[in-house]
């Protein structure tokens, strides 16, 4: 028999490498899963994760089922648990899909180890992503750290092979090995049940995915270009906790955007608009490939020694828990709170408040969006908040300040968003509704709102807290 390992970014039967191949070895095969909660960082899975990872795990434990085969879960270190079940089973080839990240990459190479020593012959194939971080270079063979030219330098590369389809059937084992539930792994949310507007929003597993990208592509893509900026229109994939937990490969939807584009030119701008986006994950996996240590350490090194402010305050429980008196930060917050996910213009957004106005330190918002994200992912989160914070790749640059009130006005004009999840100020009208702080005192009455009581006054001067912020990053710029 053969071993196919099953990890948290495997969790699908279409387009697996590791899982149709390890099925044509004609071997019998025994998917395994083996929880490792012990990190031994700061980056084991947050709580949203954990809660999406207990539901996708019994959707594809059943899925497995339903193809004649079966999902072994052990917990512990992944290639101790591997050699014990090899050993038990007698199985001679371990299939498994490659990571990229620093703990699936040690497990990796753990994994080699245990294999060489157990005379276990061990084949890796992609899936997680498009293209391998290693294939991209520049011309001089070095790391991209710029998007636009890595991106071309993909595209010229051969695209992407069409998907694999899911097997029909996986023969396994006559004896099944022991098993244990997914309800041991204990990822049910603790002490309280604060899941619920994760189960009013999500539908974790293979088919949710493939309902969402459909669901996707029919009534959204032709205005995803245009209307992707926007958070009141909901008009982008929200499928990124999809892609996160590998419920449906990127390679699926790059087809699947291409396809519509043949079928319907005027498809053409929203669904190129769209694969660049997949292109940015690309980017961010390629970074944390050739940059590990990404979640913690600035890729600029001038920012090491940089003034960030830290640690658990009033002002990051307020950002937090959206209550910094910023209408846009607030909705954005609470959107995130509530449901595990936050539109892509709000994560800029409340992303440069914290570090550009508040000047704290973005690895105190990295680690609030690893807990609080369903879609929570280890090279998207951390390149995106070095990029925030003007100290990654390709960053935002430092003179650039996203300014909440423009910003809500200009993509949330009505300001839906911000009522949806700011029920507060659900009787602002437009005008005021990004700065309740401006409206006469008979509007505010009007719409119910005391400012400092029933809606937080805000929370900073933002002119004080630009000046200081420019001022701390004119430092840097002039230490480069
Ligand atoms: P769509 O617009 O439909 O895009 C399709 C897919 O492309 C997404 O599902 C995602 O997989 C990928 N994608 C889109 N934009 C980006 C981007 N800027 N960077 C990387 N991949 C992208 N994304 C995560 O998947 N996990 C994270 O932990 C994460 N943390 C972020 C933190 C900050 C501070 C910021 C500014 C962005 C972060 N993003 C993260 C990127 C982006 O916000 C989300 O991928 C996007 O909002 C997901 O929504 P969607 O699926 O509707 O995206």
């Amino acid at each position: 028999s053969c071993l196919l390992l099953i990890t948290d970014t495997t969790l699908r039967l279409a387009d697996h490498p590791a899982l149709v191949r390890a099925g044509e070895s004609g071997a019998p095969v025994i998917p395994l899963y083996v929880h490792d909660d012990d990190g031994g960082d700061d980056w084991t899975l947050g709580g949203a994760a954990r809660w999406w990872l207990g539901r996708s795990l019994a959707v594809f434990q059943d899925a497995l089922e339903g193809i004649g085969s079966r999902l072994i879960i052990r917990k512990g270190d992944a290639a101790a648990e591997v050699a014990a079940l090899a050993a038990e089973t007698g199985a001679e080839t371990l299939f498994l899909t490659r990571s990229y990240d620093r703990h699936g990459r040690a497990r990796e190479a753990a994994l080699k180890r245990m294999a060489a020593a157990e005379g276990l012959t061990l084949k890796r194939y992609g899936g997680h992503l498009l293209f391998e971080p290693d294939t991209i270079a520049t011309q001089k063979g070095d790391p991209y750290t710029v998007f636009s030219p890595f991106w071309r330098a993909c595209l010229k590369e051969k695209p992407p092979k069409p998907p694999l389809d899911a097997p029909k059937a996986l023969a396994g084992p006559v004896t099944w090995p022991d098993s244990l539930t997914v309800a041991d792994l204990d990822l049910a949310p603790k002490p309280v049940d604060w899941a619920a507007g994760l189960r009013g929003t999500w539908t974790p597993g293979e088919g949710g995915a493939l309902a969402r990208a459909d669901a996707f592509i029919v009534d959204s893509l032709a205005s995803y270009k245009k209307h992707r900026d926007r958070p009141d229109l909901a008009h982008t994939s929200a499928l990124s906790p999809h892609i996160r937990f590998g419920e449906i490969s990127t390679r699926t939807l790059w087809h699947r955007a291409q396809e519509a584009m043949l079928r319907n030119e005027s498809l053409e701008a929203s669904a190129e608009h769209f694969t660049r986006e997949l292109g940015w994950r690309e980017f961010s996996y390629h970074l944390l490939y050739h940059f590990p240590d990404l979640a913690d350490a600035p890729l600029r090194t001038n920012f090491t020694a940089f003034p960030w402010r830290q640690g658990q305050s009033a002002e990051l429980t307020a950002w937090q828990k959206g209550r910094t008196g910023f209408p846009i930060i607030d909705a954005g917050m609470r959107q995130l709170w509530r449901t595990g996910w936050m539109h892509n213009r709000v994560r800029m957004i409340v992303a440069s408040f914290l570090v550009k106005e508040l000047l704290w330190h973005w690895r105190d918002g990295e680690a609030w969006f690893w807990d609080t994200l369903v879609d929570a992912d280890p090279a998207s989160n951390a390149a995106s908040w070095q990029w925030a914070a003007g100290c990654g790749a390709d960053a935002a640059p430092y003179f650039r300040i996203f300014n909440p009130i423009l910003q809500g006005e200009k993509f949330d004009p009505e300001g839906a968003y911000v009522r949806t999840y700011v029920p507060e100020l659900a009787h602002m009208p437009p005008e005021f509704i990004h700065k309740p702080w401006e409206a006469p005192a008979l509007v505010l009455s009007a719409a119910g709102v005391t400012l400092g009581d029933t809606y937080p006054a805000p929370m900073v001067d933002r002119k004080q807290a630009r000046d200081r912020a420019l001022k701390a990053f004119e430092e840097v710029k002039t230490a480069q």
